[in-house]
């Protein structure tokens, strides 16, 4: 990643595929007081993760490869790995490279405090890879080829109210489903076994779609894995600051007469500057 003081460019772990071309390189600017302003009132609010997660990283987006424009839906067109990729790039823009989690131990409940670092959650980015995918596999008895695309932004979303989301979400992701002696197989009735390596593929093809943690518990030393939450942690930290940034608004406000409008556009670290500022007079 490189960074000024404005943004950052980085590299996407798998790329946008948009109107046969890929775009393998994002820019993120700094978070404004709308920005968290908006994160804290739709947490609050319980508004969906997905939309959420679309809706900042819509804003703070301000180019995908030689995309300029960039709307919701070219954010939902990302895959799963590459809107965390982008998560984690706008947390060390926001708050730092370190990131502070808190897991429980699945044996013992014990309470673990963990001092993460954001370059040790991102994958390195992938060669160069193709939109969809072509894989053989054997399971239940038989074997399969199957056509798949990765998980989307969009799926997620389309999923969100359903009872059978994981189920719906593979459904969504294969192009085409044949048996070894080249019948089309109906989606609606995928073999378990099946489903269960198809997942895993789907899993190999975006590996910064879910970021594993490997912990051992020093209370009872049971070693487990643990996923980290890139999304819920920053739209926590934002959300843990809702206090501070009205407080720091009104005190630029009073000091300096700006209108609120002017004071939320303002970049996260120039507001925090003004504040010192306000505070100091
Ligand atoms: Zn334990």
């Amino acid at each position: 990643m490189s960074s000024s003081a404005t943004g950052a460019t980085l590299r996407l772990p798998v790329g946008l595929f948009h109107e046969r071309a890929r775009h393998g390189t994002a820019r993120l600017r700094l978070l404004a007081g709308t920005d968290e302003l908006r994160v804290q009132e739709a947490a609050a609010a319980g508004e969906p993760r997905a939309s959420l997660v679309t809706a900042l990283l819509a804003a703070c987006t301000t180019a995908i490869g030689d995309l300029a424009d960039i709307d919701e839906s070219l954010v939902q067109a990302l895959c799963i790995g590459d809107r965390e990729a982008l998560l984690l790039h706008l947390h060390r823009l926001t708050f730092g490279e370190a990131i502070e989690a808190v897991v429980s131990c699945p044996g013992c409940a014990e309470l673990l405090d963990l001092d993460l670092r954001v370059a040790d959650l991102l994958v390195p980015p992938a060669m160069p890879g193709e939109p969809e995918a072509v894989v053989a596999v054997g399971a239940a008895g038989a074997s399969w080829r199957a056509r798949l695309r990765r998980v989307t932004g969009a799926d997620q979303l389309a999923v969100l109210y359903r009872s059978d989301a994981a189920a719906q979400l593979l459904r969504q992701c294969i192009l085409s489903l044949e048996r070894d002696d080249g019948t089309a197989w109906p989606l609606e009735s995928i073999p378990q076994e099946l489903a269960a390596a198809l997942d895993g593929t789907l899993a190999e093809l975006d590996p910064q779609a879910e970021i594993r943690l490997a912990l051992a518990c020093p209370a009872c030393r049971q070693n487990f894995t643990a996923n980290f939450d890139a999304a819920g942690h920053l739209i926590a930290e934002i959300a843990a600051e809702a206090g501070l940034l009205l407080g720091e608004v009104g005190a630029i406000a009073r000091a300096f007469r700006w209108r609120e409008t002017d004071i939320l556009a303002l970049p996260r670290p120039r507001r925090r500057a003004y504040a010192a500022l306000a505070a100091q007079r």
